[in-house]
């Protein structure tokens, strides 16, 4: 019974004498150990212990002649095809019928799981302390650049990488977009002579599924053939086999910039580096969006300061020349009546340039509070073209009206200060003698207004920043009188309207201004 008992036992049960040689050996020993009991009895114990650990089977004898048990003794010991075992042991002296020690037993127990649970537990923790540590670090940083600094370096170090690099797509508050990177294990200029995609392309083509790329062996993966996939970064020393990109995700779920790791050679990457760098990273696309932020409000501080002083010189402007036909009158008092219509012109100038701050403030505040009345269509275009007439009448103005009048319940003053807006733009941005052509058509229950002129035209990469506070395409801005806000206003006062004001234009040619409205935009 006790020998059945033994039998079935899920630990190993072995006795040996004094010697150390194997007496008896259950069915567990087999399993755990590989050998049949037939072939270790009468062998040495050592058979089971690796070559540095055998001075511990000295100890443990002479702990038994002292009469000693050992309990739950953790180790390694050896199986037959050569796989090390953590094993837990126990081995009590085994006395005969005198009480002499004449052997012992020893129960082991294979705690290789257990083992491997606890370093994963503690690599976990480690990992997790060590991430906490890096969030802390990156986010008490607000400069972009020792951020991507920072996580390049560690996640490079982290994921045995030879080398590690950081591509971040920067966007200026204007909607610029520019490629910086960090690099770590590599010299800028080994990277930069790297004859792969390095820029943009590299984020698109790596995460087109917004996924980690992670691969054991380029050579060996068809995406990354001779016209493939980054096949420049698997030439010459800097000999990439094994490589993982991690994408850097931002809050609003956009692509901001990837993490690519290289190794010369093969299967280095693990699923725990894939793991421990997405962490980081999303860390950092917290830490980046903050250093963002920052510099976006630190930009806007530096605009209000520009335009303070902006603004201060846009006032004084006409007040000097006011000032100057003042004391011409006063020196020659015939001059005034041909004076005066300049002296006006000045004052216009002076009250469109303080109704367009306030406007700016009362946007700012978001206070544009719009007063919706009845106005009809052929009415309000009338008016535009007359608000502009005072400017001389320099161009052939065209107009394409529905002849059936539509009735518009909008807050006609701002619509009308908007279209002003467009003409005079029109009228400012063209020369003299070409045709501006104003259109009004309706669709559904919307209207759309047009201005189109053969002007100068605005350069594609410049259509959608017109629209911004204060930007005046710089081409413009040296001939053309203007504070680059009169279309950043028209847009507010659109968007209040629940409609829309666009652009097309072709630099040289001309440009066509629309706005959609509904016809009760209230
Ligand atoms: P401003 O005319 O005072 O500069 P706007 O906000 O009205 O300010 O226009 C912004 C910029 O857009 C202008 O400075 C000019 O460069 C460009 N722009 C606007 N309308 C036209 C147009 N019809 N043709 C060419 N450029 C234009």
């Amino acid at each position: 019974m006790l020998a059945a008992i033994i039998d079935s036992s899920e630990d190993a049960i072995i006795s040996k004498n004094l010697n150390g040689i194997i007496m008896s050996w259950n069915k567990a020993a087999e399993r755990m150990f590989g050998y049949k009991e037939a072939e270790v009895k009468g062998k040495h114990v050592s058979i089971l212990i690796p070559q540095d650990r055998l001075p511990e089977e000295d100890m443990i004898i002479s702990s038994l002649k002292a009469g000693n048990r050992i309990e739950h003794y953790e180790t390694i010991r050896v199986t037959k095809d050569g796989r090390f075992l953590n094993i837990s042991l126990t081995v009590s002296p085994v006395k005969n019928e005198e009480g002499v020690i004449i052997g012992a037993s020893k129960i082991a127990r294979d705690i290789t799981r257990q083992k491997e649970a606890e370093e994963t537990i503690r690599r976990y923790n480690e990992q997790l302390k060590l991430i906490n540590a890096i969030g802390k670090t990156i986010s008490a940083h607000l400069e972009i650049k020792a951020i991507l600094q920072k996580v390049t370096d560690t996640t490079t170090q982290l994921s045995s990488a030879a080398f590690g690099v950081f591509l971040f797509e920067k966007v200026s508050p204007t909607g610029e977009s520019s490629l910086i990177y960090t690099i770590s294990g590599l010299t800028r200029q080994t990277f930069d002579a790297l004859p792969s995609p390095r820029n943009k392309e590299l984020l698109e083509i790596s995460f087109k599924d917004q996924k980690t790329v992670r691969v054991a062996d380029v050579s060996k993966d068809p995406a990354f053939d001779k016209e493939g996939l980054f096949y420049g970064l698997t030439e010459g020393t800097n000999r990439v086999t094994s490589y993982m990109a991690v994408p850097v995700v931002s809050s609003s779920g956009s692509i901001i910039g990837g993490l690519f790791f290289g190794h010369p050679k093969p299967g280095i990457f693990t699923e725990e580096h894939e793991s421990l760098v997405v962490a980081i990273a999303s860390q950092a696309a917290i830490a980046l969006d903050n250093a963002k932020l920052y510099e976006e409000v630190r930009q806007l501080n530096d605009k209000k300061d520009e335009f303070i002083s902006f603004a201060s010189h846009e006032l004084k402007t006409p007040l000097t020349s006011m000032n100057g036909y003042l004391q011409l009158v006063e020196q020659k008092p015939e001059l005034v009546a041909d004076l005066i219509p300049k002296m006006h012109k000045q004052v216009k100038r002076l009250f469109a340039i303080i109704s367009d701050l306030l406007d700016i403030s009362k946007i700012n505040a978001g206070k544009l509070d719009l007063n919706f009345t009845p106005v009809n269509l052929q009415a309000l275009i009338k008016e535009t073209i007359e608000s502009t007439a005072q400017i001389g009448i320099s161009h052939t103005i065209v107009t394409d009206i529905p002849s059936d009048d539509i009735q518009l319940i909008i807050d006609g003053p701002k619509v009308l200060q908007v279209l002003t807006n467009l003409l005079t733009n029109a009228i400012k941005y063209s020369n003299r003698g070409t045709k501006i052509t104003i259109s009004g058509m309706r669709f559904g229950d919307q209207v759309r207004i047009s201005f189109q002129d053969e002007g100068m035209g605005i350069a594609p990469q410049n259509l959608h920043r017109i629209f911004n506070r204060f930007y005046r395409v710089s081409k413009s801005s040296s001939q053309v009188e203007g504070m680059g806000l009169g279309l950043f206003i028209s847009q507010e006062i659109i968007a209040g309207h629940n409609g829309r004001i666009w652009a097309e234009s072709e630099e040289g040619k001309g440009s066509v201004f629309h706005v959609d409205i509904p016809i009760d935009a209230r």
